[in-house]
């Protein structure tokens, strides 16, 4: 049986995965570590495109890697993003970053009331939540408590 992470090693897996950003336009390099129920991690890093509307964050990345291997349940996910060339469009070093709207609401259709933790640009784990919590009232189809 694997040893479960500490929220700072699934932040390191994130900064590890931000290395691999393709992110020519922002410079905004954001790495995700996913983690299912079964201790598998799942990384992934924001991939933008020329036409900017096609970009797909890293914590969407990590998911639909997850999701097309089969994994259905899953405990926390770690979020770090690190802008390369200091414009200062994304703060400070002490920022934390937390997940876009868009990866709010398909990591909790996915994944249910995970928990989020936010790292700083310093890669330190700053700030944890509760999915429900970035995302109240949520849009969904079904409860997915009940299952109706
Ligand atoms: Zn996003």
């Amino acid at each position: 049986m694997t040893q479960r992470k500490t929220n700072e090693e699934l932040v390191a897996l994130a900064v590890e995965a931000s290395r691999n950003a393709v992110a020519p336009h922002s410079n905004f390099h954001v790495g995700a570590a996913l983690e299912a129920a079964n201790g598998t991690i799942y990384t992934g890093c924001n991939v933008e495109s020329d036409s900017y509307g096609l970009t797909i964050c890293a914590e969407r990345v990590a998911l639909t890697k997850a999701l097309s291997e089969g994994e259905r349940k899953f405990t926390r996910i770690a979020v770090f993003g690190e802008e390369l060339g200091g414009a200062g469009r994304f703060g400070s070093a002490s920022n934390v970053l937390g997940p876009c709207g868009a990866c709010r609401q398909l990591m909790l259709e996915h994944c249910g009331d995970i928990e989020v933790i936010g790292a700083t640009s310093g890669g330190e784990v700053g700030q944890v939540w509760q999915l429900t919590e970035l995302l109240p009232d949520a849009f969904l189809s079904r409860n997915r408590e009940t299952g109706e």
